[in-house]
């Protein structure tokens, strides 16, 4: 069964945070980037509406909404500030890690207070020297009795300036890369925490981004969400599940953009008509829909696999670069249909343009991404068609080709060259391909099939 038809609630999910962002966020959001500050309040808001923590399970209080509802949530408030749309959704990125552990009781402990209290829970493996290179942590988790003794600066940190937790990946080893890595829920008020200033930023500036610092702090055996060696599959699984939603922040941003493009064409003059006229500008206008739209159905699909069970990790890293650059492209050719206007920070564009570059960076670069899916395209995808050297062969023969099948009366051999693909005929290979001079040792029978 394929269906593409949401359910009443998840029309009513979408449609309550679309209002949230339409009233809440949209009014805002302008000031809060001019100042370079995050407005608190709105998360505490989004929280106090539903529309954080979503995707606690029910047993921990939580709604226990899919990542589905997670997308729609986030395309609606993305479309109105995508670096608030960070920051809201961030406390999914920073428990997502606990939801996948075994760790009963301090998901019970924290899930549970998150679901309740308005508390914020970063996610932090990145630090000073690395960023994509998950198994360079150097944040150094030290055994000292059944507690761990941290020691580390973490970089880059969304929330990490306002969290009341957080979700630290830390190494026993620097040395033994993936093998060392750990995971542990720290809190902001223990001992030997402290955190950086806000990182100033091209865009996001509603978001709050900071580094953490760690000096001797003691984390209990309790606070273990994964132990040595199972930090790093950990990490790796919490992205599959989150990189769907950075698709959603794309397309929310690039729809936005998309609007008021079209909005602008229709009402600006030039050459006496509207530049909706133009084809130049009505193919821009139908690039963009397309690339929301294309970009929508990758998301939805990542996040379905996500919530049915199926392993999400080519199709979120698929959805990760393709609908995040896919967004860029939107934004450009927005700005692009605003032209000089579009240029200025009287409109909302070159602010979505700020926002939107950030996708292609965090959780993970396009880089990395194309990697993800290059690796699995060359060492794990099962291809329908037969190799190239087991191609069905046709004879040629006056002009015509014929298939070497029974109903041939030819019966002569037919030789593949391996490394042109020419299909030789005759009782034996040639000496030499005529095509690409390669020896006979290079011609495979190919017809009639050796029994
Ligand atoms: C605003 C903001 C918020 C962030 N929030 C968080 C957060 O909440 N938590 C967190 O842990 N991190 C966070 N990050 C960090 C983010 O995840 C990293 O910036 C990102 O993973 C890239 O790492 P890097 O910047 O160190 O770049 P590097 O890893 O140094 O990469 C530099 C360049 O080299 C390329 N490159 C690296 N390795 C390869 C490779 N193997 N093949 C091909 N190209 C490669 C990269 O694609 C990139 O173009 C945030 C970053 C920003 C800017």
């Amino acid at each position: 069964m394929l269906d593409f038809t949401l359910s009443k609630q998840q029309e009513e999910v979408r449609q309550h945070a679309r209002e949230f962002a339409l009233k809440e966020i949209l009014p805002v959001a302008w000031y809060y980037d001019e100042i370079d500050e995050i407005p608190t309040y709105i998360l505490e808001k989004a929280f106090n509406e539903g529309l954080m923590n979503s995707d606690i399970p029910t047993e921990y209080g939580g709604k226990g909404y899919g990542l589905v509802e997670g997308a729609l949530m986030t395309e609606e408030i993305s479309a109105a500030c995508p670096g608030l749309a960070t920051s809201i959704f961030d406390n999914s990125l920073g428990m997502e890690p606990l939801i996948l552990s075994n760790n009963e009781a301090l998901k019970k402990k924290y899930l549970t207070k998150i679901a309740n209290e308005f508390k914020l829970i970063c996610f932090a493996t990145s630090e000073p020297t690395m960023g994509s290179d998950v198994s360079g942590i150097r944040c150094k988790a030290e055994k000292d009795g059944d507690d761990y003794i941290l020691n580390g600066t973490k970089f880059w940190i969304t929330n990490g300036g306002i969290a009341d937790y957080m979700t630290v990946f830390a190494t026993v080893d620097p040395k033994s890369k993936h093998k060392g890595i750990c995971a542990f829920l720290v809190e902001r008020d223990w001992e030997g925490v402290s955190v950086g200033k806000h990182i100033p930023k091209l865009g996001q500036r509603c978001s709050n981004t900071a580094g953490l610092n760690f000096k001797n702090v003691r984390v209990p055996k309790e606070n273990v969400i994964a132990p040595p060696g199972e930090g790093f599959l950990l990490a790796m699984k919490t992205f599959s599940r989150t990189r769907p939603i950075i698709g959603s922040f794309a397309v929310g941003a690039a729809r936005s953009a998309m609007e008021y493009a079209i909005d602008y064409a229709k009402k600006r003059q030039a050459f006496g008509m509207n530049i909706s006229n133009f084809q130049a500008i009505q193919f821009k206008i139908a690039e963009m829909y397309q690339k929301v739209e294309t970009s929508r159905l990758m998301t939805w699909k990542a996040a379905w696999e996500a919530d049915n069970g199926i392993d999400p990790t080519i199709t979120a890293s698929i959805t990760k670069f393709y609908v995040t650059e896919s967004a860029m492209e939107v934004l450009n050719d927005a700005l692009q249909v605003f032209a000089g206007y579009g240029y200025t920070r009287f409109f909302p564009i070159e602010k979505l343009l700020r926002d939107t570059r950030l996708f292609t960076i965090y959780e993970g670069t396009s880089e990395i991404q194309r990697g993800i899916v290059a690796g699995y395209a060359l060492n794990s995808y099962e291809s329908v068609m037969p190799p190239l050297d087991d191609l069905p062969v046709t004879r040629f023969e006056s002009g015509m080709h014929r298939k070497p099948d029974e109903t041939t009366t030819d019966s002569t051999p037919l030789w593949r060259c391996r490394m042109c693909g020419y299909i030789h005929e005759g009782d034996e290979p040639p000496e030499e391909c005529p095509y690409c001079f390669f020896p006979k040792t290079a011609f495979k029978k190919v017809w009639p099939e050796e029994k």
